[in-house]
């Protein structure tokens, strides 16, 4: 039975990464501060059902700490990290810029070099698609240079890959960036489009959209990054130092993402329409090729069936049901 560090474990990803783990038998230490990034409660419901399993280890604590990470791992006998803490946010990272890069360097450098000290021979860091800013070259491909970060938040997930890199060279310890691209689903972040879109809509308020409509992501269900990042987990020793995108090689654009809100709930959403924000990529799209070669990663679900899949769990009903009824009455 494996023993797994999952830092960030109460959050959007970390929860499901926790819960997959203990599905197939693992034991799982959770390690999380429940920043107030956005609501806690989210987070405590988000493990609440994790609680009652003998192989759930919740700890409080923050990735600042070293030592205390250290005492963890120690104390209970942590054999493998997947890294998941962080601060989130493209657009929240152009007012509080310093806080990232603590956070989520600082931070990152915490977990790898509590697990060199520990002896524990790879870490599993998530990254993100952000890091390729404005490349005009779609599907990004991982050998993309040079990256040219647009945000606070891109340039801290940059910087946390040389430091992933440096760790590598100079410890031999193994390290897997994985960059996610938009991921979404049940649990996900209140402060992510998807949440904000469908809590307008229900409200008969206009959706903003950034942009004329057409830009495009690539958004991923998060039962297919989990699956990927089970599968960079489990390879076998000897990937040395690895980067990999992990998305759904849809592209999506935002106006066909609202288009088919509106017609999961049964609604006809209102847009308006503002200028581009600064820092956000104009468009993204994983070339998921690498992921597919060495994970045998192959994401299933599109995004018709995902935003579904979020409505049900969010339980405001699929065909305008439930709370829509409700605000229209
Ligand atoms: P999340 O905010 O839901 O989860 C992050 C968790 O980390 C939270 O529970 C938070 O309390 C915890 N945390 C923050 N600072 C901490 C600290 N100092 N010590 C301990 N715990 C701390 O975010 P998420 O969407 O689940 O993202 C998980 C990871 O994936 C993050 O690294 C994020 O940057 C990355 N990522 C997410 C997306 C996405 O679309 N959700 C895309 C690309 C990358």
């Amino acid at each position: 039975m494996a023993t797994t560090l999952v830092t960030g474990g109460a959050g959007f990803i970390g929860s499901h990464v926790c819960e997959r783990l203990l599905s197939r038998g693992d034991r799982v230490v959770c390690l999380d501060n429940f920043d107030p990034f956005y609501d806690r409660t989210l987070k405590a419901r988000n493990i609440e059902g994790l609680l009652c399993n003998a192989r759930f280890i919740p700890v409080v604590d923050d990735i600042l700490n070293r030592e205390a990470l250290i005492d963890t791992i120690k104390k209970h006998g942590v054999e493998q990290i997947l890294n998941f803490a962080a601060r989130p946010g493209v657009s929240q990272s152009l007012t509080d810029p310093g806080a990232y890069q603590t956070i989520n360097l600082i931070g990152a450098t915490n977990v790898m070099d509590a697990a060199r000290a520990c002896g524990i021979p790879r870490v599993v860091l998530a990254s993100s698609s952000s890091v390729y800013g404005a490349t005009p070259r779609l599907p990004c491909h991982e050998e993309e240079s040079p990256l040219v970060p647009l945000s606070p938040y891109a340039v801290s997930k940059l910087a946390m890959e040389v430091m992933a890199a440096t760790y590598q060279r100079l410890y031999g310890l193994e390290t897997v960036c994985l960059r996610f691209f938009t991921v979404y689903g049940p649990r996900q972040r209140p402060d992510m489009a998807i949440p904000l879109f469908v809590e307008r809509i229900l409200a008969g308020r206009p959706i903003t959209i950034y942009g004329d409509g057409t830009s495009e992501r690539d958004y991923t269900f998060v039962g297919d990054i989990v699956d990927g990042i089970i599968r960079a987990a489990d390879q076998p020793p000897g990937v040395g130092r690895q980067v990999l995108n992990l998305g759904s090689s849809e592209a999506v654009s935002i106006r066909r993402l609202v288009d088919t809100l509106g017609e999961l709930l049964g609604v006809s959403p209102r847009v308006s329409l503002q200028p581009d924000r600064p820092g956000d990529a104009p468009a993204t799209l994983a070339d998921i090729s690498k992921a597919a070669a060495c994970l045998g990663y192959h994401p299933r679900v599109r995004i018709r069936e995902g935003l579904a899949a979020y409505l049900t769990w969010a339980n405001v009903g699929v065909g305008g049901l439930s709370k829509a009824t409700a605000v229209a009455a």
